[in-house]
């Protein structure tokens, strides 16, 4: 395992006290490794895990050639004249029920959606075209179809013996439709990991405490836990810590005994007068970043170790105070290397959207601004962006109007309104 100044040295221009974004994530790739252990878990309780090794097809879905509509089956060959073709109907195919006779040349089987394909026929001509001949035979017009048409192949959904499913996708309801259509009862996937967190600082309240004078509810603690839960992260929660070195050691020490990663917020700005700072210092290999970047400037990674034998020493992201940065944060950093501890094969963030300034942005370049944004239609079809109003980073409730944060880069200057601009759609992140 790589210590903080190992990975440090391997960054190109790496200089704690002007940390590029950028960087911040390239850093935490090196940082971060994914957890090993696994468990079987039901297909129906697998969703949001993530897959702990390929998943083979033990079968083809479908498993036979079957028709795609309402309709009747035929040989396609037949379809070559250019005239109308009269078949006669000799059975009835249903879906659960095949029809197991031979068809010849000028007849045809009623078939129903699903139902497999009669040997030899390769074409459904739908219900609708046709034309019904004297009760017994049907008319299917000429230059309507092609062979082939309104068959589903087997296999076309899964090949038997070809991964369904690779190692490292994380779970969605359509992977979970997808084992269960291979008929698997369980599957191998890896543990949660387990994040514990805590706030701290001596002005923060907790939910239940009666208000004082200078003091905060604090709300980071149910930012971060329903951002971890998003991810399905399995949660501690130590509580708000008061700013005395004995509750921050014990708090740590706990959170580094039974977590993967420790996160918290506050006391990490310059110039705090706290022991936060001090402690994470004193029980790991943390480094301390001033990011360019807004909101969130302030933020600690590193390791603490918790002598417990065979596990890994826990991730530490100590963020920032104020209660927007904890989310930007967040999202830009924690997420992305969560999921990499999470096993994901894909951690990348989704694609940025572009979408129209319907203002203009005061913005210096040399840092990443991150600012709420409401996306909508525009009258155009396109897409339309506007900020949520007061950016500032303690305004959590324009954080709740924002459907996503704009993205203004690094090496970006001025938003003019029309400029398209980046934007991070929370979906389901938030
Ligand atoms: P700090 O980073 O500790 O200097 O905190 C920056 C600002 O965020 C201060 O105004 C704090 O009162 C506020 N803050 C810190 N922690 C929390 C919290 N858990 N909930 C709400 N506000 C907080
Ligand atoms: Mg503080």
């Amino acid at each position: 395992m790589k210590s903080l100044d190992q990975i440090a040295a391997e960054l190109q221009g790496y200089d704690p006290q002007a940390l590029a974004a950028t960087s911040v994530q390239a850093f935490l790739e090196r940082l971060v490794a994914p957890v090993t252990g696994t468990e079987q878990v039901p297909v129906a309780a697998a969703l949001g895990r993530v897959l702990a090794q390929d998943i083979v097809s033990p079968f083809s879905v479908p498993p036979h050639d079957n028709s795609a509509m309402d309709g009747y089956a035929f040989d396609g060959e037949q379809l070559a004249t250019g005239t109308p073709l009269r078949l006669a109907v000799v059975g009835t195919a249903l879906a659960g029920r095949a029809w197991q006779g031979r068809v010849g040349p000028g007849e045809c089987v009623k078939i129903m959606t699903g139902a497999i394909m009669p040997a030899g026929l390769d074409t459904v001509v739908p219900q609708e075209f046709t034309r019904s001949v004297d009760g017994s035979a049907i008319e299917v017009p000429a230059g309507l179809l092609r062979a082939g048409d309104n068959r589903r192949l087997a296999g076309e959904d899964l090949m038997a013996g070809r991964p369904a499913l690779l190692q490292g996708e994380r779970l969605g309801p359509a992977a979970c439709g997808l084992l269960a259509s291979l008929g698997l009862p369980t599957v191998p996937v890896l543990r949660r990991v387990r994040v514990a967190y805590f706030s701290t600082g001596d002005e923060i309240l907790s939910v239940g405490e009666p208000p004082r004078e200078g003091a905060v509810y604090d709300s980071n603690r149910y930012t971060v836990a329903g951002l971890l839960a998003r991810l399905g992260c399995e949660l501690v929660d130590l509580g708000v810590v008061r700013d005395q070195p004995e509750l921050l050691e014990q708090a740590f020490r706990s959170a580094a005994g039974q977590a993967d990663a420790i996160i918290t917020s506050g006391g990490v700005s310059v110039g705090e007068a706290d022991f936060t700072k001090a402690m994470m210092k004193q029980l790991g290999d943390v480094a301390f970043w001033k990011i360019a970047m807004r909101p969130g400037r302030p933020m600690a990674v590193g390791r603490i170790a918790e002598a417990a034998p065979g596990r890994a020493p826990a991730v530490l992201f100590g963020l920032p105070g104020n209660p927007v940065a904890v989310m930007v944060t967040f999202l830009a950093f924690v997420r992305p290397a969560l999921l990499r501890m999470m096993g994901c094969r894909d951690t990348a963030p989704p694609p940025l959207l572009r979408a129209r300034s319907q203002e203009a942005m005061r913005k210096k370049p040399g840092r990443t601004e991150y600012q709420r944004g409401i996306v909508s239609a525009a009258p155009d079809g396109g897409l339309q962006v506007r900020t949520t109003g007061n950016q500032g980073s303690g305004v959590l409730s324009s954080m709740v109007q924002a459907n996503g944060l704009i993205v203004l880069h690094h090496a970006q200057a001025n938003v003019a309104p029309g400029d398209e601009v980046d934007v991070m759609m929370f979906d389901g992140a938030i």
